[in-house]
């Protein structure tokens, strides 16, 4: 980092006069500034930094290395599985055949609908479920189109009062999002104190009124939903769909399948599980699957194998119509077959039990200084409440050390934070996943540093306090960023 250039704006290394280029002189008569209609030309010049080639370059370059990234360093972000992309995906998602125009005849783009029923097909049988569509652009754009997809199998039953949906207090926050856009209410179901669904708690709620039931699982604890064939029992006896949230499927790839457990539609996100990185907000790719009998209320088009080696598009009447321009965001879909075919069958389960077991190392080895309220086997991401006590993590001290001064330590040793004060059970909740891509120095390196944390925390709680300290902004006011946004910059 230098200083010259270090968290400034190329604005502000601007100087008048400076030029970073030199072009030919202009031979053209008709082109030259004094022949062009005066009325044409602007009165004052544009607000553009002066710079030096050098300064220039300098400054991009040195906006870049700021980035973190999977590509950069270990990213343990909880609910959000980060792993890293195959860098062969990259190149071959940009294969020059692969590079249609969206109204491309479909007789023209035979190859591109053919890998896109291949990949709707390997995620069926993941699923355990009939048919896939991969038109939506993210994980709460499936949600939408999967309730939906319940909506429209209730209506053409003409059962039209199941107006609500039930949603766990542990579900991640698209899920009630998702479902007050489709026009459903939200009926909250709570969780015991082991962290799964209360059963006992969903029984009251159930009635002819109920749309379905969205659940995640392992929930976004990471724990196992055990009582799931009692649940959707439960929900189908009363008449509703069983929503899955599959957005985080890598731990139970190749292991068990929603179909199997009793859903009848759940949406995956390619962006989590399937190799595509998804920082700073896309693009993402939330495909939706449904069990056999409501494959025609999937949204519109539709890609149908004709069985003789042809793809057509299809539009079914009883479609709940389109959801996305064309097929989706293509590229992240190509990224998916790529991640799929080199996995291949025979070692799409290790990804499962490989990111079960990162969990599970780094929640045993850290829970000597940690606060872990569940202790059962996590799935593939574990909460942690906050420092022990001995460790300053005591919450009835007002000074104690709490999960925001940890996640902020921890970014001057190089490691980005894990998903903190989410969910909304525990007072200092640390969600932290490891993926199942991650060496096991680096899981050992996070776990020294975390340990190392810890003991800073008993020894000079303001160390923690003021981090961080080696970042090119140090901590920020949250509330007054939240309650006054400046997205403008008043220029020199
Ligand atoms: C990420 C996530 C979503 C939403 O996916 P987006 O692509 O961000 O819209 C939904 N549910 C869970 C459990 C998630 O982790």
């Amino acid at each position: 980092m230098n200083r010259t250039y270090y968290g400034k704006l190329i604005f502000e290394l601007s100087r008048p006069g400076r030029v970073g280029y030199s072009l030919p002189k202009c031979e053209f008569e008709a082109y030259k500034l004094e022949s062009l209609d005066g009325t044409l030309l602007r009165q004052t010049a544009t607000l553009l930094p002066e710079v030096d080639e050098l300064t220039v370059v300098r400054h991009y370059t040195n906006m870049s290395n700021n980035n973190f990234g999977v590509d950069t360093g270990f990213y343990p972000l909880g609910s959000c599985t980060m792993k890293y992309n195959p860098k062969l995906n990259e190149e071959l998602c940009q294969l020059p055949g692969f590079n249609q125009h969206p109204i491309t005849p479909a007789r023209y783009a035979q190859g591109s609908l053919k890998l896109y029923d291949e990949v709707q097909k390997t995620l069926a049988e993941i699923a355990g479920l009939s048919r896939f569509t991969l038109n939506p652009y993210a994980g709460a754009h499936g949600e939408l189109t999967g309730l939906m997809v319940i909506r429209q199998y209730h209506i053409s039953r003409g059962d039209t009062k199941r107006i609500k949906i039930i949603v766990p207090d542990s579900a991640h926050g698209t899920n009630p999002a998702s479902a007050a856009v489709c026009g459903l209410q939200i009926v909250e179901v709570k969780s015991t104190a082991d962290g799964t669904v209360d059963v006992e708690d969903l029984r009251p709620l159930l009635g002819p009124d109920i749309a379905g039931m969205m659940m995640t699982n392992p929930n976004t604890l990471g724990l196992f939903e055990t009582k799931i064939p009692e649940i959707a029992r439960l929900v189908h006896e009363c008449g509703g769909l069983m929503y899955y949230d599959g957005a985080n499927l890598n731990p139970m790839l190749g292991v068990c399948r929603p179909g199997d457990m009793g859903f009848d539609v759940m949406h995956i996100n390619l962006h989590k599980t399937f190799s595509t990185p998804h920082g700073g907000g896309g693009p993402g790719s939330g495909p939706v699957g449904v069990r056999q009998g409501l494959e025609q209320f999937l949204p519109n088009p539709q890609v149908i194998n004709n069985g003789d080696g042809t793809y057509r598009l299809q539009c079914d009447e009883n479609s709940l119509g389109y959801i996305s321009f064309f097929l989706g965001n293509f590229g992240i879909i190509i990224r998916a077959y790529a991640y799929l075919l080199s996995l291949g069958k025979e070692n799409i389960p290790m990804a499962g039990k490989l990111s079960v077991l990162n969990a599970n190392y780094i929640k045993e080895s850290l829970r000597s200084h940690y606060k872990l309220p569940i202790d059962v086997e996590c799935k593939h991401e574990f909460v942690f409440d906050g420092l022990r006590e001995e460790y300053g993590g005591d919450h009835h001290d007002p000074e104690h050390v709490t999960t925001l001064d940890v996640a902020k330590r921890l970014l001057d040793y190089g490691f980005h934070a894990p998903t903190i004060y989410f969910p909304l059970l525990f007072h200092e909740a640390m969600m932290i996943e490891p993926t199942e891509t991650e060496s096991k120095e680096t899981l050992d390196d996070f776990i020294a540093v975390m340990k190392r944390i810890a003991e800073e925390a008993k020894a000079d709680p303001a160390l923690l306090k003021s981090a961080p300290h080696d970042t090119p902004v140090r901590r920020m006011d949250d509330v007054k960023a939240v309650k006054e946004p400046k997205f403008t910059y008043k220029a020199l």
